[in-house]
């Protein structure tokens, strides 16, 4: 199909979808094919102003509604989310390219940031101090920001706006949401579901676009925070710019996890966890493991069945429910994943599984044209090179020897990101110092990937996050909030005259 002739895909500002008027637009294709199966508008300046005008406009009424009702909107919302959750898998399926089940997974780990934000009204309860003084009280409350931006990558095109929407308007704020052009369609999806769940129109607005629209929400007046989650140039820069126009920012970057495998873990374990959590979701996901650190004998030990594994992976379309692995999101990732490849070989690392030149066909019918590569394996790779020191976003496993637990603990607390990290160890000392003296912000021990449930709040640290405040979970409340302390007293105990000292508890 021609796809100047395909329908855009829109914005969705005040409650309704609306055609692209920028006159720019963006191919949307689905990585298993290769095909373009739609185009994604891309918001001018102008498109960005209705939006935040729209949420702008939807927040006195919102902010003043209780949190009670605002949280019943939520639970409906929560129930059209489950009746949907395939529907929204197969979108993301069809647009990321990702398994299917594993879609399933994304959008129930989204669920989960509902159901937390459904507590509003036991989060929002603040705090209060009888007497702070004869006569005098003082208590906490937290009130909503008012307009705030959510900018969200390509990896997780449901379950990370949802690390964000439903916490900021459970508090009392409206929304823009600026998704990654490459897989846009479920945004506007959530957008109608929401709807129908009874929001009232302009709390949760959607801007498509690249980065003209993201200037434009960093420059705007009226936005007042601005959650971003994407790679570390982006999030350091989106970080400052936002800064620089007085919002408050958390920004969420890229990462280099890292699993250390000691001589005395399950080693069948261990395998389980690396080849799951290397090339799950083709190795997209912030929190895969992309090197793993073998100490002492591990690394003859483990070798043969990580080569093994790793050529048996089931790379196919992401709909066949055979499949592990499905393709990469586009070509030109394709292209930087097989770079990476190229050059690592170069650098003298030893490549063991090769997955450049896997063929489309093999993946199922119709997928001859789509962007295949299947799971790659380096042993011996080292510190100083760039396939160990930079983030390939893609199905490679790096693997790093060394000699005992404090080197591994070194090399890890190294590396200039800090995002998720794992030991598998049947030692508990072991395990319990790792997690103590380990630099990263989410840790597994015997766990893979490490992604804190919905209540514990998400994000790394070093160049992984910038800002004070993880996202979603309570950090997530107090993000999207602003503390204010209220003093009170009346007349009947106020003293005489005036006081020209500091006031304390009298
Ligand atoms: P990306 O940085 O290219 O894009 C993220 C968002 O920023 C998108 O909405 C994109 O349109 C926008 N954007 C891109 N370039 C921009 C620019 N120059 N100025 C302003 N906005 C810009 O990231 P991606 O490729 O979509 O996603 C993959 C990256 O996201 C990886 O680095 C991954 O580690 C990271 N990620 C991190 C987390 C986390 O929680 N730390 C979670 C998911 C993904």
């Amino acid at each position: 199909m021609n796809a100047r002739n395909l329908a855009p895909i829109g914005h969705y500002i005040a409650g309704q979808i609306r055609p692209g008027t920028s006159g720019r637009q963006q191919d949307v294709s689905n990585p298993a094919t290769g095909a373009v199966t739609g185009q994604v508008a891309l918001a001018s300046s102008a498109e960005v102003d209705a939006a935040v005008a729209a949420a702008q406009a939807a927040f006195p009424a919102w902010a003043d509604t209780p949190p009670l009702r605002r949280a019943r909107i939520l639970f409906k919302f929560l129930e059209l989310l489950n009746q949907h959750r395939d529907e929204l898998a197969r979108l993301i399926t069809a647009e990321h390219g990702k398994v299917y089940t594993d879609a399933q997974g994304e959008v129930t780990r989204g669920i989960d940031i509902v159901e937390f934000a459904t507590g509003i009204p036991q989060l929002l309860k603040g705090d209060y101090t009888e007497q702070v003084s004869t006569g005098m009280d003082n208590w906490t409350l937290r009130q909503p920001l008012g307009v705030v931006a959510g900018i969200t990558p390509f990896n997780f095109p449901v379950m990370v706006p949802m690390w964000m929407f439903p916490v900021a308007i459970a508090c009392g704020n409206t929304f823009v949401l600026k998704p990654s052009p490459l897989d846009p369609s479920p945004s506007l999806r959530m957008a109608e579901l929401l709807k129908q769940a009874g929001l009232p129109d302009g709390v949760f607005n959607v801007v498509q676009g690249d980065k003209g629209a993201v200037d434009a929400l960093l420059a705007h007046p009226d936005v007042k925070a601005v959650s971003f989650v994407g790679s570390t140039p982006v999030a350091n820069s989106i970080y400052e710019t936002g800064a620089r126009h007085g919002k408050r920012v958390q920004a969420l970057g890229g990462a280099k996890n890292h699993m250390v495998v000691m001589p005395d873990a399950d080693l069948d374990q261990a395998v389980d966890g690396l080849i799951g959590a290397a090339y799950g979701s083709a190795g997209e996901r912030c929190m895969a493991i992309s090197v793993a650190v073998l100490v002492g004998e591990v690394g003859d030990q483990i070798m043969p069945k990580l080569i093994e594994r790793t050529k048996a992976l089931k790379v196919l379309d992401g709909m066949n429910l055979a499949a592990e692995m499905g393709p990469i999101v586009t070509e030109a990732a394709r292209q930087r994943i097989t770079g990476y490849i190229e050059h690592g070989a170069k650098e003298g690392a030893k490549l063991l599984v090769d997955g450049r030149g896997f063929p489309g066909a093999k993946a199922g019918a119709g997928c001859e044209q789509g962007f295949w590569l299947g799971g790659t394996l380096f042993d011996h790779v080292k510190p100083e090179m760039k396939i160990y020191k930079e983030e390939i976003f893609g199905p490679v496993l790096s693997c790093v020897r060394v000699p005992d637990f404090a080197s591994a603990v070194q090399l890890v607390n190294d590396h200039e990101f800090g995002n998720g990290v794992s030991c598998y160890t049947r030692d508990g000392n072991a395990a319990r110092e790792f997690a103590r003296r380990i630099q990263v912000g989410m840790v597994g021990i015997n766990v893979p990937i490490p992604v804190p449930m919905a209540w514990h709040g998400f994000g790394g640290w070093k160049k992984s996050l910038f800002g004070d405040m993880h996202a979603y979970g309570e950090e997530g409340v107090r993000f999207y909030t602003k503390q204010k302390s209220v003093m009170q007293r009346w007349p009947e105990s106020i003293g005489k005259g005036a006081e020209f000292v500091m006031p304390t508890s009298k």
